[in-house]
């Protein structure tokens, strides 16, 4: 296997790239990836890149994707390694640095964007660059892609490039973010690969009354049925339980490695009535984020009715953000809303994706596994369910297997889930330090050639 030649210097080139791209301010809405885009042009072809081995397409004007390729001897396929470039907006005097500043202090950048996800994608982009120099022989092509529009609906990235620039990113498998990074869960530092996701389904609830005036109330004010309806989706708690593949795995996983007598109760967690039985006593964070993972969820966010105080009016309206368990469909979560509201509010789906699950009986998946525990021996690897959507999801339209992996230990009590799309974002560079050899290693693995 090759080794990385000098870890020292392409950490600071990953910051220096880093530094420039948070710099080149990318808010969804509106996106505007495309002063992005060009840095990544302009590093590669500083390094040398041939230009006919990049690509740069846009769905419309500055929403840009960019697809680099370094080819292998074509015996095995693609390894895709992907990431956005585009960033949720900043409420700036909530910061104490500047969010485009790209400020490095002491061993820390900071910006919008350092962790979600130009950290990663810059960590992406060295490992492509140092396989680009060291010229690594591979068997299979690897293939770099910088792109728009993951924060806001993938319609101008990875949606774009599979439904028409398959032939750029058309892959066997593939990387992105969301994986292999140190959680703090009390005492055990947890690094959890991404296998699947679930699926978006935003629908409208809508109860249908009668207008009237409202100094003579009357019992059809729609107003009053969808706040019953809501009120009856608030105390039920969660919907049914739907134990998956991935989250069998989970289990399992996590069991296997615990030294406690205490693992072998997690096989009982295979039983979905006792799961659900488990949701209704528990409380606080860790129900929620156990509900995420075994239950379609919904998050009532937007409420309209009425335009005027004096007018009961006809219609009431709820947007309700529901996530999906993979193999789940917009219709089976209106099924389970209808059993607990009734027929009386009508449900409309507004937009929707699908889940994603991915097989951790994959040489890749061990691969990953294998590197993460070499990583930090003592912390706690597992497969993991993303209650969130990602490019997977788009991705695996083109039959790409993708794995959220972006490798990395951070310091204790690093607050890494506040940061993502909160205030402050910001990467310690020590996370590149250790993240970047086992990136390299796994690529190396994967896509090396023996010899
Ligand atoms: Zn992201």
């Amino acid at each position: 296997m090759t080794e990385l030649m000098n870890i020292k210097m392409s950490v600071d080139e990953i910051v220096t790239n880093l530094v420039s791209l948070i710099q080149a301010e990318t808010i969804n809405p509106p996106g505007n990836e495309l002063p992005a885009i060009l840095v990544i042009k302009d590093i590669l072809e500083r390094a040398g890149f041939p230009q006919d081995a990049l690509t740069i397409v846009e769905s419309v004007s500055n929403r840009a994707n960019l697809v680099a390729r370094i080819k292998g001897d074509g015996s095995e396929r693609p390894l895709l390694l992907s990431g956005h470039l585009d960033v949720v907006p900043v409420e700036r005097d909530r910061w104490s640095r500047n969010p485009f500043g790209g400020e490095v202090v002491n061993g820390v950048v900071w910006g919008r964007g350092a962790l979600d996800m130009k950290g990663f994608l810059a960590m992406y982009l060295q490992v492509f660059l140092d396989i680009f120099r060291q010229k690594v022989p591979l068997k299979r092509d690897l293939i770099l892609a910088a792109i728009a529009d993951e924060e806001a609906g993938f319609t101008h990235g990875s949606k774009f490039l599979v439904e028409q620039h398959r032939e750029l990113i058309n892959a066997e498998y593939g990387l992105t973010e969301g994986g292999a990074i140190t959680y703090y869960f009390g005492k055990t530092r947890l690094y959890t690969i991404q296998v699947a996701e679930k699926g978006v389904c935003w629908l409208r609830a809508r109860a249908i009354g009668k207008p009237g005036h409202a100094s003579i109330p009357h019992s059809d004010n729609p107003v009053f049925f969808l706040a019953q309806a809501i009120e009856k989706l608030r105390r039920v708690g969660h919907l049914p339980v739907h134990i998956t593949p991935t989250f069998l795995k989970m289990l399992d996983s996590a069991g296997s490695q615990i030294q406690s007598p205490l693992s072998s109760l997690t096989r009982l967690l295979h039983s979905p009535i006792l799961m659900s039985m488990l949701l209704d006593r528990l409380k606080g964070d860790s129900r929620n984020m156990l509900r995420a993972m075994v239950t379609n969820t919904l998050s009532p966010t937007i409420l309209r009715a009425g335009s005027k105080v004096n007018v009961i009016p006809s219609i009431a309206e709820a947007e309700i953000d529901c996530r999906l368990v993979p193999g789940q469909t917009p219709e089976d979560v209106k099924r389970e809303i209808r059993h607990i509201i009734g027929d009386r509010i009508e449900l409309e789906t507004v937009y929707t994706t699908s889940g994603a699950e991915f097989s951790t009986e994959t040489a890749l998946y061990k691969i990953l596994e294998q590197r993460t525990r070499k990583m930090d021996p003592d912390g706690l690897t597992i497969p993991m369910l993303m209650p969130g959507a990602t490019d997977a999801c788009q991705y695996q339209n083109a039959g790409i297997k993708v794995y959220g992996f972006t490798p990395g230990i951070l310091p204790p009590g690093f607050p890494i889930m506040q940061l993502a799309h909160g205030h402050d974002e910001r990467v310690p560079v020590s996370y590149f330090e250790t993240g970047l050899p086992v990136l390299w290693d796994v690529v190396n693995d994967f896509c090396g050639r023996p010899g």
